[in-house]
């Protein structure tokens, strides 16, 4: 049956990124090897690199002075990493998720970390407004797309003079992004790029070398910069899925075109939601809607449906719709790889399981 995979991450991947990748794990360009089994050394590797870092490049249209690395560790990692290269002594977050909460747990070990706005207060199921960033923090992390609650901001937000770190580990690609307003982007690529496994990093080079701290030179991203990602050995396997994905992702048109779609997803779902009888968005304001992420639940006078809802949609090929425990309810995530035909599915799932009840 063809399923229509709604999972927030891992998550769908382009057909195209698919084929490519199970093609290239039997014969990596003509090498007469697997990509699982070359080495990262190889020209027919080191291209691929480079080509992938010139597409996010072209991509995201980022500016002279900016590094594009593809690391391991996770986006976790980077919750680390920032702060190990960037926090001398004081710095600004905004805590808007379960993946904020982390980065701030980071960054408390290596300074003062000032909470600049919160939404803990309502389960994270808005984005706080009318805050000031203190204009004598080293910088300033927000996470663009909270995964898990389904809010986002969609635009570039604007700290003054002081440096912006954003995590974009879950909306990266979605929109064009104005890459000289940040120090530092990064992303997992699991949601919106390749398999589990790499990391983008998109980094300010003149944002570094300015704390006093020894750092490990893994965790150093002066290093990485000057291997081009290949100090150690990278994720070789989901940089060459990166690729296909940057590919496809210029051949569709690049990240405006892509940001049209996901609107019109979006809106549909939403809408959906909006006008039923059964359901209703987790998220009210509709300004911090999240166009990869929708989560809503069914009203509580039909709360005891949520399960056989799930168990209808599956038997529909709708895969990936349970929420996240910490919120309940479901979360359909409209990465940029899944068809407005997905969503027609789910929505018409949602329809005929509200006729029958
Ligand atoms: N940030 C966000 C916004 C996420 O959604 C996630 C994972 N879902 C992470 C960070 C953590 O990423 P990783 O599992 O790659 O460490």
């Amino acid at each position: 049956m063809h399923k229509h995979n709604f999972y927030a991450g891992p998550s769908i991947l382009s057909q195209y990124t698919i084929k490519n990748t199970a093609e290239a794990v039997i014969d990596f360009a003509g090498t007469g090897l697997s990509i699982l089994e070359v080495s990262h050394r190889s020209k027919e590797f080191v291209a691929v690199m480079e080509e992938a870092r010139a597409l996010v490049k072209e991509l995201l249209e980022v500016p002279d002075g900016y590094s594009v690395l593809f690391l391991g560790g996770g986006a976790s990692l980077q919750f680390c990493m920032v702060p190990f290269n960037l926090l001398a002594r004081k710095a600004a977050y905004m805590e808007t998720g379960t993946w904020a909460v982390n980065a701030i747990k980071e960054a408390r070990l290596f300074g003062e970390v000032d909470v600049v706005a919160s939404s803990k207060d309502a389960n994270f199921n808005y984005i706080p407004k009318g805050f000031t960033v203190p204009q004598d923090a080293d910088y300033f992390h927000y996470t663009s797309n909270n995964t898990i609650y389904g809010t986002e901001i969609r635009h570039d937000l604007d700290a003054g003079k002081v440096r912006l770190v954003c995590d974009m580990s879950s909306d990266i690609f979605s929109r064009p992004v104005d890459v000289s307003k940040y120090d530092v982007i990064y992303a997992g690529a699991q949601k919106n790029l390749a398999p589990a496994g790499a990391t983008i990093v998109i980094v300010r080079e003149d944002a570094l070398g300015h704390v006093e701290r020894p750092i490990p030179t893994m965790l150093d991203y002066r290093t990485h910069i000057k291997k081009d990602s290949m100090f150690n050995t990278p994720p070789v396997l989901p940089i060459f899925s990166a690729l296909q994905t940057l590919r496809w992702y210029k051949e569709q048109g690049g990240v405006k075109e892509l940001e049209k779609r996901d609107i019109a997803k979006a809106d549909l779902l939403y809408e959906a939601i909006d006008s039923s009888r059964m359901f209703e968005g987790t998220v009210k304001d509709h300004a911090d809607r999240s166009i990869m992420n929708v989560c809503f639940v069914m009203k509580p006078e039909y709360k005891e449906l949520e399960k056989e809802f799930v168990d209808f949609a599956a038997a529909r090929g709708i895969v990936g719709i349970k929420g996240h425990r910490s919120v309940g309810g479901f979360r359909a995530s409209l990465y940029n790889a899944l068809p407005i035909e997905s969503v027609r599915a789910l929505v018409e799932a949602m329809n005929e399981f509200q006729s029958s009840h």
